[in-house]
């Protein structure tokens, strides 16, 4: 614009605009995190709220991980190692795995716009059913690429062959979150298989575990099924959900050497920094793992005694496989997460869908019982 402050000199000329932003960006919705509990303080002049909105978990990240990032501190003058050979490594060996087949990322999302910016060309389609992980149609939007929905069953699961009936030429990439955000549903690892038997050998199939370790261990482990027989497939995890890591931003992927390859080659460099490579290593030892899992275990517990708790008061709940609950209240979706946020309970609206529940501390979870049942009736 050639003037030295950064505004149009005038309100009536038309501005130009400053630099041409691509069509695919500018018609991006914006990622939408959970509200955090101060700020729903600030917004309704109230204390004490608790956020149940982001699926975090409730308990800090083991000792062993804050003990180990407080020490990789002090190296933080240094460039980490681009691509976190050790976590790679580490993750490999507990996995029985070819270090080729592992990649890490900032956070598994890191590791989904990876993949969409190494499969997707402007015109390409992903599958996903929906509703689903929010990040699906964002990542797979930058790259000018179409995200294809394939409705959810009335009970809020997959219907898998209509996602393979929705696989055309022009598809690169199928987005399975297993189970689901938000709604909490899983499939199994056979399921999977016979949707991996009827899809192009080149269409990379996701299978996004973020809540792996809160699920039904019956539903099968895709890393032990299905990787060594399918070479499309790509299982991704994190440590932010179960492992109580989600500020640290450290997520992985396990694929065939060359789709790991692929992913890698679009990772922006040192973006899994110093501080979260200690912390994966760390959380991967012994006693860390102990200590998760008993968090894990706690989580599950609360999840079932929530879920059984709202049956009681008549809500109908779906299968609840990750540390959330889901109820579909329709049109009443906004009404009551008002309601409730006014009351310092602050939990994530699917506008004029449903409601995510995150599991909490046994007392959050009282305190979100009780307040629901202040405001809101099943029916
Ligand atoms: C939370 C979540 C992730 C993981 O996010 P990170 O980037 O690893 O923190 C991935 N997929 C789904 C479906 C999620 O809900």
């Amino acid at each position: 614009m050639g003037q030295t402050c950064g505004m149009p000199s005038s309100e009536t000329e038309p501005a130009t605009p400053v630099g041409r932003v691509r069509p695919a960006v500018d018609a991006l919705p914006a990622y939408k995190p959970g509200k955090a509990a101060e700020q729903a303080e600030r917004e309704h002049n109230i204390a004490e709220a608790i956020k149940l909105a982001s699926n975090e978990n409730p308990y800090p990240p083991p000792a062993a991980v804050v003990d180990a990032v407080a020490a990789a501190c002090r190296g933080g003058n240094i460039y980490c190692d681009h691509r976190a050979t050790a976590v790679r490594e580490a993750l490999a060996d507990r996995l029985r795995l070819a270090v080729e087949q592992v990649t890490v990322g900032a956070g598994s999302v890191a590791l989904l716009y990876q993949l969409a910016t190494a499969y997707i060309d402007p015109g390409d389609e992903a599958v996903t059913p929906w509703i689903s992980f929010e990040a699906y149609p964002i990542s797979v939007q930058t790259m000018g690429g179409t995200l294809v929905r394939v409705p959810l069953t009335t009970d809020h699961a997959f219907d898998l062959d209509a996602v393979a009936g929705a696989v055309t030429e022009r598809t690169k990439l199928v987005l399975l979150a297993t189970p689901n955000n938000p709604t909490g549903t899983a499939v199994s690892t056979t399921a999977v298989s016979r949707l991996l038997e009827s899809v192009p050998g080149d269409v990379v199939v996701l299978v996004d575990e973020a809540y792996r370790e809160f699920a039904d261990p019956a539903l099968g482990d895709p890393v032990t099924e299905l990787l060594p027989r399918f070479d499309n497939v790509a299982v991704a995890r994190t440590f932010s959900k179960a492992y109580g890591l989600a500020s640290l931003r450290v997520g992985y992927v396990m694929a065939h050497p060359e789709v790991v390859s692929a992913i890698d080659k679009c990772l922006i460099p040192f973006n899994v920094n110093g501080l979260a490579q200690a912390a994966a290593l760390a959380a991967l030892s012994d006693g860390a793992t102990g200590e998760a899992q008993a968090n894990i275990d706690t989580i599950k517990a609360e999840r079932g005694r929530l879920a059984a708790a709202l049956t009681a008061d008549g809500w109908v709940i779906p299968d609840a496989q990750a540390n959330f609950v889901w109820m579909q209240l329709g049109d009443r979706t906004d009404e009551v997460c008002i309601a409730l946020e006014q009351r310092g309970v602050v939990v994530r609206p699917f506008s004029g869908v449903g409601v995510r529940v995150t599991v909490g501390t046994p007392a959050q979870n009282d305190r979100f019982l009780s307040t629901l049942a202040e405001v809101a009736r099943p029916g």
